[in-house]
């Protein structure tokens, strides 16, 4: 026979209800407090010969009362375990008035006739403080950021017309006044002459970078072969100049895309492939699509000077560049423009590289199904 414990019931069931971490309340069938615990009476701030036979609605907002006797009673004629008003906003009410957020969680008990019903109060006072927060937080972010793509975009198509203005006059001053105002002067014009045209392809490529995430997506069946046909031919220049050879698969498919952007993305990834060329073999660049459940999958690959593997993630960031403008000329921007249109496609790209050998970058429109 197992001995008898020295602790009696009722002291075991109130010592388990008062170590309880959250307000528990037990009332009768007719919504009448029967037990309350030590937390009930901590985040409440009621004694608890104040509650004691009281309807559990003196826990509840005045506003919420009325309602709250209806939904009790319709939970006596079928009371199960579950959480109280699943989607709905709860409070309670402390003595002094004041409310808070809650989650209750119900459970009935049989005592004898009656039911008894236990609901499990927490607090979500700071739960809910934090979730402010962070939307506050999240809407701020979403501002700021949307008044820097409008800064970068004003400021941008603003500095054109002035640039222009530089570059056509010093343009002029190069051209009539070479070779009469002295060789410093030659050397002077040349400078600003460089660097206006440097600035007006920053801020060209600015400007598309930021048109790429402010203007909506104009979506139309591409036929992404044909896309590429026509961008080989728009580099057809460059292509000559480098000797070199630019190839594409047979098998493109047609996909529901923004053409202009699609045209961009394939225009950047094989000037690059041009452009990053080694000194001993004639650039190749070779495109490709297959097909992977029901994504494209789309690929240009050169056999150019490679990418160090730390360099990996750094090139997709704005301006960043591997190498000086001596070297290779650029802005740093095409590859960010690349992973926006990208990811405004609802795709991924990603690079891989062996430094000396060449280079493939690989990506997704997602957003393009295949037409069938
Ligand atoms: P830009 O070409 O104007 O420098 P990008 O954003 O297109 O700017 O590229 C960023 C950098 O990534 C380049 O400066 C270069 O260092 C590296 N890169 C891009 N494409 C290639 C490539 N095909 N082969 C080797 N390096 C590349």
């Amino acid at each position: 026979m197992a001995a008898e414990s020295p602790i009696a019931a009722e002291d075991l069931f109130r010592g388990l209800l008062d170590s309880a971490p959250d307000p528990i309340v037990i009332v009768d069938g007719s919504g009448n407090i029967q037990m309350v615990n030590r937390q009930v009476e901590r985040v409440f701030g009621f004694e608890r010969d104040e509650l004691l036979g009281r309807p559990v609605e003196v826990l509840l907002p005045e506003r919420l009362r009325a309602n709250h006797v209806g939904e009790r009673r319709r939970y006596m004629e079928n009371p199960r375990t579950r959480p109280m008003g699943v989607g709905l906003e709860l409070f309670g009410r402390r003595k002094d008035g004041s409310e808070f957020p809650v989650e209750i969680s119900l459970s009935p008990m049989r005592a004898g006739r009656d039911v008894l019903v236990t609901s499990i109060i927490r607090d979500l006072t700071g739960r809910k403080e934090v979730e402010n927060q962070l939307r506050a937080t999240a809407a701020e972010l979403e501002r700021s950021n949307a008044e820097l793509e409008q800064f970068a975009y004003v400021a941008s198509h603003d500095l054109q017309e002035p640039l222009r203005m530089v570059a056509s006059y010093t343009q002029l001053l190069a051209r009539r006044y070479s070779g009469k105002l002295g060789e410093d002067a030659d050397e002077f014009i040349g400078f600003a002459v460089d660097g206006a045209r440097r600035m007006q392809e920053l801020i060209n490529d600015l400007l598309t970078y930021s048109r790429v995430g402010s203007r909506a997506l104009e979506l139309e069946a591409v036929d992404v072969g044909k896309a590429v046909d026509g961008v080989i031919v728009d580099l057809g220049g460059a292509i000559d100049d480098s000797q070199a050879t630019v190839t594409r698969d047979d098998d493109f498919p047609t996909i529901e895309a923004d053409p202009r952007q699609v045209q961009q993305i394939f225009q950047n990834l094989i000037a690059n492939g041009i452009k990053f060329r080694r000194a001993d073999v004639a650039p190749e660049v070779h495109v490709s699509a297959r097909r992977e459940d029901d994504t494209w999958h789309f690929a240009v690959t050169d056999n150019g000077i490679g990418i160090e593997q730390q360099y990996l993630d750094r090139i997709f960031v704005l301006f960043q560049r591997l190498h000086s403008r001596s070297d290779y000329p650029g802005t740093g921007i095409g590859l960010a423009i690349c992973r926006r249109i990208v990811e405004r496609h609802g795709g991924t790209i990603q690079v891989h590289s062996k430094p000396g050998q060449g280079t493939t970058f690989e990506f997704t429109l997602t957003n393009g199904r295949k037409k069938a």
